[in-house]
């Protein structure tokens, strides 16, 4: 048997056995030659060994991806948090606003009041009996109870606009504080956006480098198990008698066949590509 043949012959089994829609077991290949059975089990085994390292390499670019992501939430709340603080200053100002406009009303009413008082005593000066002098007297009375309500009501006015004024002071410092935290906060955005680009970078590169050593049926499998999986794993170890991936347990059989690298198994639940603890800690081990 050339090699070529028994090339072509393993990956017909590969193929057949990731396919997760098929659903199939996976029985062990029937393989006559021991040194066949040496020799496919060797290339089995790099192969798994290449998949799960490009796994690895590609686990750590959606980790990164993921840190990333939750980063501009941070400034995202701060700027929430600014825009809170600068309408809770609008309002405070329009309150203020109102007040003082309330004030010069108060004002002009008391001077008002005062007016017609001195234009009631003026009167009262040259009242014919002693009727138009009482009903003057009342006028005169009210508008003073009138004036003293006023001056009353500015005074409270004041007191109100001054207590608002430093609440705005108070949040304004807050505000200076915030937009503190902002800039620093986007800063170290910026420096860890640039690194794990940086980063990222790298890890495209060396997944890129792996993928060339991975035939393109294995490579394309690899890839269709990735973007189903909710998780981005398509190899995943076999740990505590279950799969890594979805974590159900794995018959004896199967965990045998798995360890002995005969072909590529899959999880009959999810369809991932299992590999054994050998292969995970040699991988882990790089
Ligand atoms: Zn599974």
């Amino acid at each position: 048997m050339t090699r070529s043949t028994k090339t072509q012959k393993k990956d017909k089994d590969t193929e057949k056995n990731i396919n997760p829609s098929t659903g199939t077991e996976g029985s062990p290949v029937d393989i006559p030659e021991a040194a066949v059975e040496e020799s496919i089990e060797k290339t089995v085994r790099d192969k798994l060994t290449s998949l799960y390292t490009l796994q690895s390499i590609d686990f750590k670019i959606d980790r990164l991806r993921s840190v990333r992501g939750e980063l501009p939430l941070e400034v995202q709340d701060l700027e929430d948090e600014i825009a809170g603080l600068q309408t809770r200053v609008e309002k405070y100002n329009n309150e203020i606003g109102d007040l003082e406009t309330e004030i010069s009303n108060k004002k002009i009413a008391a001077q008002e009041s005062l007016e017609l008082i001195k234009k009631y005593e003026g009167q009262q000066m040259n009242v014919r009996n002693n009727r138009e002098y009482d009903s003057l007297s009342k006028e005169i009375e009210y508008q003073t109870l009138e004036a003293q309500l006023a001056e009353k009501k500015m005074k409270e006015f004041a007191a109100d606009a001054e207590v608002k004024k430093k609440l705005v002071m108070q949040v304004e410092e807050e505000l200076a504080e915030r937009n503190k935290d902002l800039d620093a906060k986007k800063a170290e955005l910026n420096d860890i956006v640039a690194e794990t680009e940086k980063d990222e970078a790298n890890l495209l590169k060396k997944s890129e480098e792996q993928r060339a050593l991975i035939e393109e049926r294995l490579l394309n499998a690899y890839q269709r198990i990735r973007d189903n999986a909710r998780n981005g794993l398509a190899v995943v170890p076999v740990e505590r008698d279950a799969c890594g991936g979805c974590f159900n347990k794995i018959p004896p059989q199967r965990h045998l066949d798995i360890r002995l690298h005969k072909k590529v198994i899959v999880c009959e639940y999810c369809g991932r590509i299992l590999v054994d603890e050998q292969i995970m800690k040699s991988v882990e081990g790089l």
